[in-house]
């Protein structure tokens, strides 16, 4: 008999077909086979998962809830639209699910620090607040134009008592802001340890971060059973990394569900106008892992657009492009003005923001429903919009009706 999917893979070296690994200075294989080793024993203790239950139910506030989205699906006047509500997490959105569990990994190695890099602030808000819960030190490298742009994000990281690092070289982003932290990290690795932002990066992280995320999945799986004594026809996620869709994905893989992979396609399909990396990129190694990502005419990672800052990320974790590339995930994509309406419509006709990230799937779903009329469909509605609603509002003026 075969062993369960969630067992079975990825293999012992992170690969997930092809796809994964770790690619990463030979100087750091001793601070990635640690954590590996670390996470491999935890991951089977009663300990660290009973502690992790608490931190969840105490601390989260989980389990979230699953809703049925009654006056969007009558609006749409096609299937049923169901939403996992991880924007109701602390936080507000699904990124702490695997930032308590990195922390609390850390705790149990005898670390003092927990280091990442952030793009828009979110994962570097998740992971301070980890680290004041468990009172490690935290240290985040944020580009200056992403400074400036998030400005929130980083007064909230400093008063949860974190270091922001300002990264000052080439484009002052993301990308640099990932080479600044892994080069601080070398000089320090014996004390701190890389709590990576979602199923990306060099083995063990991918599979980490989807174990931590499955949380999403078993508790949405449970609840919709108990509210419709069936399973749902199909589940939706936004993908930018893809944690929060391998979290809702991983419990049902094994089910006859249809999974859709919701990529941005922001402004259009040219390059430097979206962030679809499984729609439209090649094979590649980024970030010390192997997957499939946006290349510019030179090879090197290309721009992305989109309006979820969480989603501009040029490549994506390797579980989707193996899931993908077997068949058991479709990849769909959604605009930035598609995204717009259904943020617009979630709010108004069901009194729920949503983050613009998560409005991607809402879209999504919305499509779906109106095309398959005696289906149900589960979106993880990944995090809440407070975050965007200034940006929206200058750019998309608030509609009279809908
Ligand atoms: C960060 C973020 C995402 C994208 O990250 P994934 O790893 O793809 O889940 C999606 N939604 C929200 C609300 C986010 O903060």
């Amino acid at each position: 008999m075969q062993r369960p999917y969630l067992e079975r893979v990825p293999d012992k070296k992170g690969y997930f077909g092809k796809y994964g690994g770790a690619f990463i200075p030979p100087e750091l294989e001793k601070a990635f086979k640690e954590i590996n080793e670390a996470y491999e024993k935890l991951s089977k203790s009663f300990e660290y998962l009973d502690e992790l239950r608490r931190i969840r139910k105490h601390f989260q506030g989980r389990p979230t809830p699953v809703y049925y989205c009654h006056r969007l699906s009558e609006y749409i006047g096609g299937g049923q639209i169901y939403l996992k509500r991880e924007d109701l997490n602390h936080t507000g959105a699904h990124k702490l699910n695997h930032c308590m569990a990195e922390a609390l990994l850390a705790k149990y190695l005898g670390k003092k620090k927990i280091m990442a890099e952030t793009g828009a602030g979110q994962h570097g808000v998740a992971l301070a607040t980890a680290a004041a819960y468990f009172g490690l030190e935290c240290e985040i490298h944020m580009g200056e134009v992403d400074m400036e742009k998030e400005r929130p994000n980083v007064v909230r990281m400093q008063i949860l008592g974190a270091k922001v690092v300002p990264v000052k070289h080439g484009l002052r982003t993301l990308k640099e802001a990932v080479d600044s932290c892994f080069e601080s990290y070398l000089k320090q690795a014996d004390t701190a340890m890389y709590a990576i932002g979602s199923v990306v990066g060099p083995h063990p992280f991918p599979k980490m971060v989807r174990d931590f995320q499955s949380v999403v999945g078993f508790e949405a799986k449970e609840q919709f059973y108990e509210m419709t004594g069936r399973l749902p026809d199909a589940c939706a996620a936004v993908v930018g990394g893809g944690s929060n869709a391998m979290g809702l994905f991983s419990a049902f893989i094994e089910d006859p569900v249809e999974l859709y992979a919701v990529e941005p396609l922001g402004k259009g399909e040219k390059l430097g106008e979206h962030a679809a990396s499984l729609t439209y990129g090649e094979e590649g190694i980024l970030h010390g892992f192997n997957s499939i990502m946006l290349k510019d005419e030179k090879g090197n990672p290309a721009p992305v657009h989109s309006i979820g800052s969480g989603v501009d990320y040029p490549s994506v974790g390797p579980e989707h492009a193996y899931l993908k590339e077997i068949g058991r995930t479709q990849v769909k994509t959604i605009s930035d003005d598609e995204a717009i309406d259904a943020f617009y419509k979630l709010s108004r006709l069901e009194g729920i923001i949503p983050a613009l990230e998560s409005a991607h799937a809402v879209a999504y779903a919305m499509k779906h429903a109106k095309e398959h009329k005696d289906e149900a469909i589960l979106v993880n509605l990944s995090g809440r919009g407070d975050k965007d609603i200034d940006f929206v509002v200058e750019n998309y003026p608030i509609p009279d009706t809908i």
